[in-house]
């Protein structure tokens, strides 16, 4: 069937999530938002691009629901509230099995993260997919980078590796990993959860938070250089799935916990007497100086699309 530009939108993307502050939604020039009085916006925005994010013959559902879960990630990682989204979708031709898949994934992104689909861009090209995102908080009240004192903890939510592992076992038919790991290690890659109640629970109480979607190290590089400190990380510390533990080469699965990325958790900065939430690990402290320091050695690797 071929659908025309603004069928396709219609029938697709018109209906997508709902919530009181969205005033007018998808179909006029503009989209309205109302944020609570006196908040601020907190807005982000993810790029996924075909034969760079994905493989060309991505499911559809998976690519939408993962670009909007890493999109809303980053609201996670401020504490922001979630309030809306756009989506900029650049598409090779207006296949309706292919567009039905995509809707399925934004819509199920979008009830997850309560991010109702207020607007976006439909255009042909090369598929690329974009999703911006829009939180609010009230002013000052959110988190950043920035602000990691000397003598803080460092923690993480979650466990870390499992989506690495999981994106290589959907790759290659491993008959070691038993069927329960691996339908959770790939779970933890199609269907990322970002950490928006952690967010904001940590709101006003951490120093500094970022999400852990380049890999443990190089985040935590991240946010030593935004904060002028430095970060040491006791690798024995880090949270480790059952699923992963049970990986037969641990070297690969410690590699994973480090330097895979994907895993949509929060890295941060707790004062030394803030409790610890639940389902979170103390993975190290902050210390006057630079960089990240794991297991003696200085560190500062990740995925750097620009990088060599
Ligand atoms: P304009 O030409 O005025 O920029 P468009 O024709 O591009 O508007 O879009 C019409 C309406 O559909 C707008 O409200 C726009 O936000 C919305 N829209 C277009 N593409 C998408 C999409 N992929 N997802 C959600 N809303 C979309
Ligand atoms: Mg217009």
């Amino acid at each position: 069937m071929v659908l025309g530009e603004f069928d396709l939108i219609e029938r697709y993307f018109a209906q997508v999530g709902a919530s009181p502050s969205v005033k007018l939604g998808v179909g006029d020039d503009a989209a309205v938002l109302e944020l609570p009085a006196g908040h601020v916006h907190l807005i982000s925005t993810d790029t996924a691009v075909s034969g760079v994010h994905f493989l060309p013959d991505a499911a559809p559902n998976v690519i939408a629901y993962r670009t909007v879960m890493a999109a809303a990630s980053d609201l996670a990682a401020m504490g922001a509230n979630p309030e809306a989204m756009l989506l900029a979708l650049t598409l090779p031709e207006a296949n309706a099995d292919w567009l039905a898949s995509f809707a399925e994934g934004v819509r199920s992104a979008s009830e997850h993260a309560s991010l109702p689909l207020i607007g976006g861009d439909t255009t042909r090209g090369p598929l690329s997919v974009t999703v911006t995102v829009l939180g609010s908080a009230p002013p000052g009240h959110y988190l950043t980078r920035s602000g990691a004192q000397p003598g803080d903890r460092l923690c993480v939510s979650g466990t870390l590796g499992d989506a690495a592992a999981g994106l290589f076992l959907l790759e290659i038919d491993d008959t070691s990993v038993s069927a329960a790991d691996l339908e959770f290690l790939h779970q933890r890659f199609l269907r990322p959860t970002p950490r928006l109640t952690l967010g904001q629970t940590l709101n006003g109480v951490a120093t500094s938070a970022i999400d852990v979607s380049d890999g443990l190290l190089a985040d935590a590089a991240h946010l030593a250089r935004l904060s002028s400190v430095g970060l040491t990380i006791d690798p024995s510390a880090i949270p480790i799935s059952v699923a992963l533990r049970a990986y037969p080469d641990p070297a690969q699965a410690r590699d994973w916990a480090l330097r895979g990325g994907d895993d949509y958790e929060l890295l941060f900065t707790l004062p030394s007497h803030a409790i610890l939430p639940d389902d979170c690990t103390q993975i190290g402290r902050v210390i006057a100086g630079s960089g990240v320091h794991c297991d003696g050695v200085l560190n500062i690797t990740g995925y750097d699309h620009f990088g060599r």
